[in-house]
């Protein structure tokens, strides 16, 4: 492998450094260090340094669902985002529910080369909620399957969850639950507030998330079990996390970008591309998650990347899928949303989109320091950068972006994995 000598970087922000890297570990840093022949250069320009990002929620859609995206696709999106993993959730076709199916995405994802996937096993057969998958041949698999969900149901029988909480205690494993109690939802297509009542949809209770949450952390508790809550929402439910979290259930929660950004406004104009699982809700609870992002109530930033077809977003409210594009998105809207108005600094951007997720997802090679004798596995972020959304000059074969049109700040300029150039001036390195 080629040795790289990263220069002008500014790891969290902080002084200019020079980095070189061999055989994808960083070797030394320092001022000036200069290449020696045969050594790759990376300008950095002043760029801030962080850790890779990673993604616990993600969308690729292959198997089955390939004219929305495939693992080549979404990694390409990943590696222009700035994510050097993420995880690609189950709900696929044929589900990934059983060692083939996780076995065939991640090695998908290791021939595609850009970013490392890491399938999501479904907890229970074909996402039906009915029968238990076979956890542990998953997690014994070559794929190693270390998070299990039934990502866009919910694991509504508490006996059901119950027993998969005390498997995922047992394989060391963590649940990623989908936080929804579907009898609340029944035909709901927006979030129950005055902006639903007005458009005449029926009403998406925060409740719905709030109850399950409560419910799975008195189960995760009993199991000792890690309990992971995706795409947190709703204001009520940060308290529920904040109580569980104070009596020592090992539970993390993450919150969607666009859950950060956009408020049940957005949907004022009927337009599907504001259409998402759970519901965009009001200023309060886009505050509330700010808030409980900063604090750490809630870990991570999760984008619940979700990549559709035109025909399936091109098409009127109560017909289209729920979903949006993420991961090209997230650093700039973390940053609009945390970083301006002083809720983090960039050693709190590292924490909520590198560190802590894999952290939670146990990844030993991701989220690490920056620092000599750790992996070279990278993001580069130009925090002066100004660019305005265009869903079709985005790497996801997709275009439904909630964010078309949007002036956002900072943008990232390099992807680096284990000391590989992934992007480049925002130009994937296939
Ligand atoms: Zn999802």
């Amino acid at each position: 492998m080629t040795d790289l000598l990263i220069t002008n970087a500014r790891p969290y922000g902080e002084e200019a450094v020079d980095l070189l890297v061999r055989d994808g570990v960083v070797t030394e840093i320092g001022s000036d260090l200069g290449a020696a022949d045969g050594v790759e250069v990376l300008d950095a320009d002043g760029a801030v340094l962080l850790p890779g990002f990673v993604d616990l929620h993600t969308h690729l859609r292959e198997p089955g669902g390939e004219e929305s995206e495939t693992i080549e696709t979404g990694s390409r999106a990943a590696a222009r985002g700035g994510y050097t993993a993420v995880f690609a959730m189950p709900n696929t076709d044929p589900v990934a529910d059983t060692a083939v199916v996780v076995e065939h995405v991640r090695r998908r994802g290791e021939e595609v080369g850009l970013v490392d996937v890491h399938p999501v096993g479904a907890v229970t057969v074909g996402l039906e909620g009915v029968k238990m998958a076979e956890l542990g041949t998953m997690a014994r698999s070559r794929a190693r399957v270390r998070m299990f969900s039934d990502d866009g149901r919910c694991v509504h029988d508490p006996v059901l969850m119950r027993r998969a909480l005390e498997y995922a205690s047992a394989l060391d494993v963590v649940i990623a639950q989908h936080a929804e109690d579907h009898r609340l939802t029944v035909g709901a297509q927006a979030h129950e507030g005055v902006v639903a009542s007005r458009l005449g949809l029926a009403g998406w209770p925060a409740t719905a998330e709030e109850t399950i949450v409560a419910r799975d952390c008195a189960l995760a508790r009993e199991a000792g079990a890690a309990l992971h809550v995706c795409h947190v929402s709703s204001a009520r439910t940060v308290e529920v996390l904040r109580a569980a979290k104070a009596q020592g259930v090992r539970v993390s929660a993450e919150v969607t970008p666009h859950h950060l950004l956009l408020t049940d406004a957005a949907i004022a104009g009927y337009d599907p591309v504001n259409k998402v699982n759970p519901p965009l809700r009001t200023g309060e609870d886009t505050k509330a998650m700010r808030a409980a992002l900063a604090e750490g109530v809630i870990d991570v930033v999760g984008t619940d990347h979700a990549p559709h077809a035109a025909q399936y977003k091109d098409t009127e409210w109560a017909a289209a899928k729920p979903g949006m594009l993420g991961l090209e998105t997230a650093l700039s809207v973390v940053v609009h949303t945390m970083v301006e108005p002083g809720l983090l600094d960039w050693r709190g951007v590292a924490r909520v989109l590198s560190e802590r997720p894999a952290e939670i997802a146990g990844l030993p090679d991701h989220g690490r320091p920056i620092a000599e004798g750790e992996p070279a596995t990278f993001a580069l972020v130009d925090p002066d950068a100004v660019w305005t959304v265009r869903g079709t000059a985005l790497q996801s074969k997709a275009t439904n972006t909630p964010f078309e049109g949007m002036r956002l700040p900072a943008a990232v300029t390099a992807t680096v994995l284990r000391g590989r150039i992934t992007m480049r001036n925002g130009e994937v390195q296939a």
